[in-house]
């Protein structure tokens, strides 16, 4: 099953989308709405019909994904004994093997895609955190799948721009997109880019990496964990970037995957 048949027996089958200009059936010439100004979280939901955020349990707040199965470089990967992709965590695995958690990830694949209000609604949705006064703090691009093409690279640039209180963390295996944008564009000061490695143990991209400018993440078996200075801590913190709390949104803990001064995070292979 292509992608583009999955998409359309979704739309087809399940009658889920409530926004028909996201698949571009809008007539030439028809005028697209402007996106309305949000009072409340009611508002946003109203008008997306479905929540855009995500939420997962090792992050401090909220995160947004799409399905693994969009993956380019992760189609190809997955394939490959002793790669990373070969284990995800999101490829139907865990919680990402039910039926609301994979309609969500395809709803919020085609709204990213396709919705000229991509960028309002997120942007209003993280100045606004859980429809508060707050912001999100801490938020986390593609706990599933990851960027498609330089235009949604270029919408989450947006986004981060629009969104300067919060701290914005991507990591990538499409190093051709991010290089090809990274060449002609200035990425936001609040956008940690992390260029992910491909194989279980395997080096980071650093020679690229230091080229752009970016930062790197790695997958380490226990035997390398063990001889590596820093390393993602969650797996002795109850498998959260916050220690024991769990408190979404609390203060402390980790949050070395944001920081454009940690060079590369290892995170253990389990
Ligand atoms: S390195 Fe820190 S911030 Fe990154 S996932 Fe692990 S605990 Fe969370």
């Amino acid at each position: 099953m292509n992608k583009l048949t999955m998409i359309n027996d979704r739309v087809t089958y399940q009658g889920v989308w409530t926004d028909k200009e996201i698949f571009g059936k809008i007539p030439k010439g028809v005028k697209l709405k402007e996106t309305p100004k949000f009072k409340t979280l009611t508002d946003v939901k109203r008008f997306v019909g479905f929540n855009m955020l995500s939420d997962p349990q090792k992050m401090p707040e909220e995160a947004f994904n799409i399905p693994a199965q969009m993956c380019k470089a992760g189609a190809f990967m997955i394939h490959i004994k002793g790669s990373v992709c070969s284990i995800c965590y999101a490829y139907d695995r865990g919680r990402y093997i039910f039926q609301n958690v994979k309609d969500a990830m395809l709803r919020r694949y085609n709204y990213a895609m396709y919705s000229p209000h991509f960028v309002d609604v997120m942007s209003w949705l993280i100045n606004h955190r859980r429809g508060g006064k707050s912001h999100i703090t801490w938020f986390r691009w593609f706990d599933s799948g990851d960027i498609q093409d330089e235009k949604m690279l270029d919408n989450i640039c947006k986004i981060c721009r629009a969104t300067p209180n919060t701290n914005h963390w991507l990591p990538s295996k499409e190093w051709k997109i991010v290089t090809k944008y990274v060449h002609s564009n200035k990425l936001p000061k609040n956008l940690t880019i992390r260029l992910s490695g491909l194989m279980i143990d395997g080096q980071p991209p650093t020679k690229l990496a230091k080229k752009l400018g970016l930062t790197t993440s790695t997958v380490i078996t226990h035997e390398t964990y063990d001889k590596i200075l820093f390393k993602c801590p969650s797996s002795k913190q109850d498998g959260h970037c916050n220690g024991f709390t769990r408190k979404k949104g609390a203060d402390g803990g980790c949050r070395a995957c944001w920081s454009g001064g940690v060079v590369n995070v290892p995170y253990l292979y389990h």
